[in-house]
């Protein structure tokens, strides 16, 4: 295997989402992960949440949230390094978090799986960026969805996205046009 190989492959196991979904997370269809053995889920905040310019959950995410923690223990899991912003978000929600989570990097999410005490496979990691959200999720073994923004993304965080998207398509070329 030659090393352009080994990167595609690479690049397609870490990279490549299980589900993408092209719209809002509170479209998310929860009873359809729950048939594929989702206990739990980790969330990310800025963007996935929220805008990153907005400072409260709408409230359709907090209707959606509301419902999906009677059913399975959620976690918020940012790497934003505003620690006020995040706990203020996560005390709206009443949820646990961990901001400034450096994802990738597997530390945070882990713990998170791990107060729920669930295995990885079990829990979805659910956030619009490929290379922080989804390829920490890939890592850890986790159920990966990558969700559409609920508000439009600009500057660049947009440059970011679509850079992230064209690398993803020398892996995939599956993505939807949205993205
Ligand atoms: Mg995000």
């Amino acid at each position: 295997m030659n090393i352009w190989s080994s990167l595609v492959t690479l690049g397609g196991k870490l990279l490549v989402p299980d589900l993408v979904v092209t719209q809002p997370i509170w479209c998310l269809d929860v009873a359809m992960l729950q048939q594929r053995g989702i206990k739990g889920m980790v969330l990310d905040v800025d963007n996935t949440l929220l805008g990153n310019r907005e400072r409260e959950v709408s409230p359709a995410v907090k209707h959606w949230v509301s419902q999906v923690r009677q059913q399975m223990p959620l976690w918020l899991v940012s790497n934003n390094c505003f620690h006020h912003r995040i706990k203020t978000i996560a005390d709206s929600l009443q949820l646990p978090f961990y901001a400034n989570a450096a994802k990738p990097s597997r530390r945070c999410v882990k713990r998170a799986i791990e107060a729920m005490g669930l295995e990885p496979a079990q829990v979805a990691m659910v956030g619009d960026r490929l290379l922080t959200d989804i390829v920490v999720g890939n890592r850890l073994g986790m159920y990966t969805i990558l969700i559409q923004p609920p508000a439009p993304v600009e500057g660049t965080s947009r440059l970011v996205r679509e850079g992230e998207v064209w690398l993803a398509r020398l892996f995939n070329a599956n993505y939807p046009s949205c993205y």
